[in-house]
């Protein structure tokens, strides 16, 4: 079955809410940790990446940050659903960019969050479910 609802952990989302605000004006980038239920992608953690770079417009990861952070989450029974990211003064949908990365990790998804200069958020979740499917939106829920 795939999957068309992403379900986020309260305190997980807390924890991304709080990482783009602190991060603003930069982006702010992490992964997502949880597990697979049915029609849904279960969040259960999310964690900061901080090596890498960012600006107001782009990010990058730090590779070995990454793999690192998500081979933790798998020890503890976590699987690796996906990345989030903010997008400082700007909607939370997919940049070219995002798009372009996105298409080479299919079944990856990416959690998007909007930040303003006031602390408003927005958010929005994206995932290519295979290769050659087109850009999927998935509803957001909590839990
Ligand atoms: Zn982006």
């Amino acid at each position: 079955m795939l999957c068309n609802r992403l379900v986020v952990d309260v305190h997980a989302m807390d924890f991304i809410f709080n990482h783009v605000r602190s991060t603003y004006p930069r982006e702010a980038f992490g992964v997502l940790l949880g597990y697979f239920s049915g029609d849904a992608y279960i969040v259960k953690r999310a964690i900061a990446l901080e090596k890498g770079y960012s600006s107001e417009f782009s990010f990058s990861i730090d590779y070995r940050e990454w793999l690192e952070r998500v081979l933790a989450g798998v020890k503890q029974g976590l699987c690796y659903i996906g990345m989030y990211h903010s997008h400082p003064d700007a909607e939370p949908l997919p940049s070219t960019e995002d798009v372009h990365t996105m298409i080479q990790c299919p079944g990856e998804v990416w959690l998007i969050v909007g930040v303003w200069s006031d602390g408003r958020v927005e958010y929005a979740a994206y995932t290519i479910p295979g290769p050659g499917c087109g850009i999927a939106r998935l509803v957001v829920e909590f839990l």
